[in-house]
This record gives structure tokens, C-alpha cells and sequence, in this order.
């Protein structure tokens, strides 16, 4: 009976096992993760799972791998991956053969260069555990020291000040979320933090991280020096590409993979935050997406290409960010915008289109309270997927509906 392994009991992994099975595969599955839980979610590690509960949020319950004949190994890690021998070792000892092999191995938060590694107060957060670790001194009278201004630093921040602690964000760059975000969205949002209470610093550099009498000391380059009950690390993340790169795959921003999810070696894929893929909407440009819709489609993609599909990737990009009561969506990938059209949807919510030279559009940003830009980012996507080049003026008019331009 065929066999066919997974690395990576993740976002990705999980609905790789189950899809696997919903498409008919009837051979053996083996779904392997390094983390001592079951396959969870972790957006909800830096938002309300963060501030309320004590278990994360499992993707499936244990019964339904049984139920599916999902072999679930957790707490052990795939050591080394042998291309040649179709055969994976693992931490505890055992070797596993395959027919088909998926990396679904994910990212590791980037660590702050000379910080101390194992310090409890200078912490990233990535997993279960390290949300556990941070949760317990989000609280009145504690003091938090965000480092760096991305999503989850940010959604961290407004997490902690909605729990009571205090919260000083330290960001380098002149501005929070440089990457991929207009900066009208960015100044917004910094705006909202500040209301809150969030001693936000832009434009400052950290010259050491260090731990000192039970606090995480950060010395700026102002000379200035802060102390924190905790540092949080929150300065991106890197792909987990060590067990291919030591098989010889192809590495380029991650596990290099063709728009099937093929990687360089033989019936081995890989999916998710690990992998760096072409994207045919842009032109065939190799991106790497750290997005949990994106591992979810991926993970199903790859199920259907291990059993023989021979499907590319053509989904569009999307993320989204809750902060405080505002909620971010993001399709597509601005970068070579020239133009930026905004249109207003009430409440407070509006949506910046973005569109290159020649009028296409290239990405939509979005932000408002709760669900409100949802609905006109799903159809933005739409039009983002159809190459379309939408009438400027219809863009920015409230009165026009989106699904009309998609219609034209
Ligand atoms: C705090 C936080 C908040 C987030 N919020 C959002 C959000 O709001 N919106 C959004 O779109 N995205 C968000 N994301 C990103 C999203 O969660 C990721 O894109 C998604 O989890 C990626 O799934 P993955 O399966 O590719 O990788 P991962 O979820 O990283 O899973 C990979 C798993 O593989 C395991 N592994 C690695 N190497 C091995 C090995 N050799 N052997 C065995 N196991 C191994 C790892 O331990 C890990 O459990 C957030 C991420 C974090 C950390």
C-alpha cells in the first residue's frame, strides 16, 4: 500500500492529511510535528486565544485523524530526509519510508541578533507554548516591551492593553507595518494604539537586548533605557528549510517549489510558510507567503497534486490582522502600484485599491470595524484574479457596485 508522509503537523500539514482522504486516497498517511499538540490554529495566539484560552484552538479533534486513519505522531521531529532511499528519520529513533513526501515544515520567529536565547523574559511567539509564556504577565501593574511593529507585535500590543498591562512598541523603521501595508492603513492604526495607550516609538533603533534582575532590559539608540517584564521579539519570520536544505533541495527564500508545489527531488512537495512558489497572476514571480489562508489552500493543493492532479497554484493572495476592534484585509501584492484609489464604505471603513501602470489591478487593502471591508475585498480579489482593469472612477464611487465591474 502506498505511503505517504507528511512533515509538519501545522496549518498546512493537517488539511494536507485530510484532504488527501477527502479526494479518495486510500494508502497510508503518517503526519509527523515537532509541537507536543495536535495540528492548531495560530492566529488566535496573538488575539483573543491570547487574552482567554488555556488549550489553543485544535484544527481537528484527535478523533477525526482516527477516524480518518491519519497517523499522528506528535513531539517528534523528522531529523534528516534521504531523496535517493525515499526514507526519513526520525527523532525518535525510527525510520519512515514514502511514496510521496510533503514539507509542510513552516516558519521559526527570527530571533533579535545578541539577545539572550533562553531568557523567560525575552520571548518571540510562534507556538502554543510561547503564547502561554506571554499570557501570564499581560496584566495590570506588568509592563510589555513590543520589538518591532508587524502584525503580530502589533496585535500583541492591543491584546495587552485590552488586558490592562502596559505596552511600549519599538520600531525601527519610521513607521509600523512597512511592509505591505499603505502607509494611510499604517498611520491609522498607529493612530488607534496611541488612543489606547501605547507608547509607540517609530524610527528608533535597539542597541542591546539584554535580561538584568528578572527584566528584559533595552538599551535604544537615544541612549535611552527601557525596562520590560517581558521583550517581545515580533521582528518576522524565518522559513524552516534546514531538514531540506541538508537533503539538497532547491532553497530560494525558502523550499523552492514549481507552481504544482514540486520540489527539486523526486515525489517530494512542500506547502505553506516554508515554501517560495511562482505565482502566474504576477508574472510568474517567486513569492513566499506567511498566511493562513494560503497554508490551508496550499496543503489542500498539494494533496491533490501528490495523488496525481497536476493543478497550479492560482489562488490570490489574502491576509488579515484584528486589532482592538478594527479588522485589516489585504489581496493581492501591491508591490509595482503606482496609482492608490480609496473608497469609502461608512463606518469609518475604507479600501485602498491599488493599480499598476497600465490601470491593472494589482491589490486591495482594507480596513474598518469588524466584517465591514470583507465583502468588497472578496470581490477586489475577484477582480485581481480576472487580470481586470476596473474604470478608475467606478473604484473610488460608493454608488457602484464592485460585482458590476466584475460583470464588465
Ligand atoms: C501569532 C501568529 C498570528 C498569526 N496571525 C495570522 C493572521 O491574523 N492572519 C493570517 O493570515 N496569518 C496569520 N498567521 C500566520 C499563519 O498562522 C501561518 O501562515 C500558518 O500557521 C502557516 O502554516 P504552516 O502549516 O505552513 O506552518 P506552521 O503553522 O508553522 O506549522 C509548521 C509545523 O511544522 C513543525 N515542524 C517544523 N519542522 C519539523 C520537522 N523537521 N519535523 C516535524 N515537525 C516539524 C513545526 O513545529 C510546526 O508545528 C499568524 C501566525 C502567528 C505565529
Amino acid at each position: 500500500m502506498a505511503h505517504f508522509v507528511i512533515i509538519g503537523a501545522g496549518e498546512c500539514g493537517a488539511r494536507a492529511a485530510f484532504a488527501l482522504r477527502e479526494k479518495g486516497f486510500d494508502g497510508d498517511i503518517t503526519l509527523i510535528g515537532s509541537e507536543p499538540h495536535a495540528p492548531y490554529e495560530r492566529p488566535p495566539l496573538s488575539k483573543v486565544g491570547l487574552a482567554g484560552n488555556a488549550d489553543p484552538k485544535f484544527i481537528a479533534a484527535r478523533e477525526s485523524y482516527e477516524a480518518g486513519k491519519i497517523r499522528l505522531l506528535t513531539g517528534i521531529t523528522a531529523t534528516s530526509l534521504d531523496t535517493a532511499a525515499h526514507a526519513v528519520s526520525l527523532s525518535d529513533g525510527s525510520q519512515l519510508a514514502y511514496d510521496r513526501l510533503l514539507l509542510a515544515t513552516g516558519a521559526s520567529a527570527r530571533a533579535f541578533p545578541d539577545a539572550p536565547a533562553e531568557s523567560p523574559h525575552i520571548r518571540s511567539l510562534r507556538t502554543h507554548h510561547d503564547a502561554v509564556t506571554l499570557r501570564a504577565i499581560l496584566q495590570p501593574g506588568k509592563r510589555l516591551a513590543v520589538i518591532g511593529g508587524g502584525f503580530i507585535g502589533l496585535e500583541v500590543a492591543a491584546t495587552a492593553r485590552q488586558l490592562g498591562a502596559d505596552v511600549i512598541l519599538v520600531e525601527g523603521l519610521e513607521r509600523v507595518l512597512k511592509r505591505g501595508v499603505p502607509e494611510d492603513i499604517a498611520h491609522l492604526i498607529a493612530a488607534r494604539h496611541r488612543t489606547d495607550g501605547v507608547d509607540l516609538r517609530c524610527g528608533v533603533s535597539i542597541e542591546s537586548l539584554t535580561e538584568q534582575d528578572g527584566k528584559a532590559v533595552i538599551r535604544l539608540s537615544n541612549d535611552e533605557v527601557i525596562g520590560a517584564d517581558l521583550a517581545l521579539i515580533g521582528i518576522g519570520a524565518w522559513p524552516n528549510i534546514e531538514l531540506a536544505e541538508a537533503a539538497r533541495l532547491v532553497i530560494d527564500n525558502g523550499i523552492a517549489v514549481d507552481d504544482r508545489l514540486r520540489t527539486s527531488a523526486p515525489d517530494i512537495f512542500a506547502a505553506g510558510d516554508c515554501c517560495s512558489f511562482p505565482l502566474a497572476i504576477y508574472g510568474g514571480r517567486r513569492v513566499r507567503l506567511e498566511s493562513w489562508r494560503n497554508a490551508q489552500e496550499q496543503g489542500t493543493l498539494a494533496a491533490a497534486n501528490m495523488l496525481g492532479a497536476d493543478e497550479p497554484v492560482s489562488a490570490v493572495p489574502w491576509f488579515w490582522s484584528d486589532q482592538y476592534e478594527m479588522t485589516l484585509q489585504i489581496t493581492g501584492l501591491a508591490d509595482g502600484a503606482v496609482t492608490h484609489l480609496r473608497r469609502d464604505l461608512g463606518e469609518g471603513a475604507f479600501i485602498l485599491f491599488h493599480l499598476d501602470a497600465e490601470g491593472r489591478l494589482l491589490a486591495a487593502s482594507g480596513i474598518g470595524p469588524g466584517n465591514a471591508v470583507a465583502r468588497d475585498i472578496r470581490l477586489a480579489e475577484m477582480l485581481i484574479a480576472a487580470r481586470a482593469h476596473p474604470d478608475p472612477a467606478a473604484l473610488t464611487a460608493r454608488n457602484v457596485k464592485l460585482k458590476t465591474l466584475l460583470a464588465a
